[in-house]
């Protein structure tokens, strides 16, 4: 696979990284990942103004221009992907090379950019089934909100998960769901769908807003409210919303069968609204 490292493209296996740059040293950088649908991007604006945020609220002096497009295409050309290929797009930037220090280097660095782009199918047998998710203490740091590379208690809870024989794990904090490891997550109950305000304890997905969106334009009733975990019994539909799942409809949670074990109304609609979106903006 060619990638991308620091403006030059270079076979993965042979590109390589100063030791001293701080995203290696200590996580000190943000990242985006993008969904790339018959060639082009899915909500490039919004992907970049997000990643902008990040970038700002680390201090990381760099301000996007059409890089972010250059280099996706770039990269699709070099690794002569096709239009039919469904690809993520992984760009992330570090303040560069310092020796090691918590305080930002005096001296300005050269920012160090890493981006790939790999195939990835949805999954689908998550997608038409449902995945099972448990529940795991939201150990996180308190700016969630912040695309960070640093992912140790998501990676932590997805592992657990998986020892555990789920798919998937559902942070809580102060009894509260706020989101899965990688993905925001959505409750519906009596026709109102839930899922929890964009603050600082989720980060606020590219495709969360979007289903918000759709949930909008389509009479659907949506509130931005969290769901305590001692409501889970009686909830109808569950499902999380992220640039690789869409919308992906989770049947159990720890013990409990969400309807049945099979995939919601609400849930059902709201992936064929997705579906039929992307028909129509990017196969016609
Ligand atoms: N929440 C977390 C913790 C994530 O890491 C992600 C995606 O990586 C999401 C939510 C979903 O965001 P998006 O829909 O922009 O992919």
């Amino acid at each position: 696979m060619i990638v991308f490292v620091n403006g030059k493209y270079l076979k993965d296996n042979e590109a390589n990284i100063n030791v001293n740059d701080r995203g290696y040293l200590l996580a000190d950088g943000v990242y985006e990942g993008f969904r790339v649908y018959n060639g082009k991007i899915f909500k490039l604006k919004e992907h970049k103004q997000r990643f902008q945020r990040s970038l700002n609220e680390l201090k990381i002096s760099h301000t996007l221009t059409d890089e972010i497009e250059t280099i996706f295409e770039k990269l699709f050309e070099k690794n002569s992907y096709k239009n039919s290929d469904e690809l993520f797009y992984y760009i992330q930037i570090t303040r560069g090379v310092a020796l090691r220090d918590h305080a930002f280097p005096k001296e300005k660095t050269e920012i160090g950019i890493y981006a790939f782009v790999s195939k990835k199918d949805l999954n689908e047998k998550a997608y038409n089934e449902g995945l099972k998710v448990c529940t795991a203490p939201d150990n996180r740091w308190a700016r969630c909100d912040i695309k960070c590379i640093s992912l140790t208690a998501n990676c932590l809870a997805k592992q657990n998960a998986i020892d555990e024989g789920f798919d998937d794990a559902l942070f809580v904090h102060d009894g509260v769901i706020t989101e899965a490891t990688a993905s925001n997550v959505f409750f519906v109950k009596d026709n109102i769908i839930y899922t929890h305000a964009a603050t600082n304890r989720i980060l606020s997905g590219i495709t969360r807003n979007f289903v918000i969106d759709l949930c909008n334009e389509n009479g659907f009733k949506l509130k931005e409210f969290p769901l305590t975990i001692d409501k889970l019994k009686s909830i109808d539909e569950a499902f999380l919303t992220g640039t690789t799942l869409e919308v992906t409809p989770i049947v159990k949670i720890n013990d409990i069968s969400i309807n049945n074990q099979k995939i919601g109304e609400i849930t059902k609609k709201l992936q064929s609204l997705f579906k039929n979106y992307l028909q129509e903006n990017f196969y016609k």
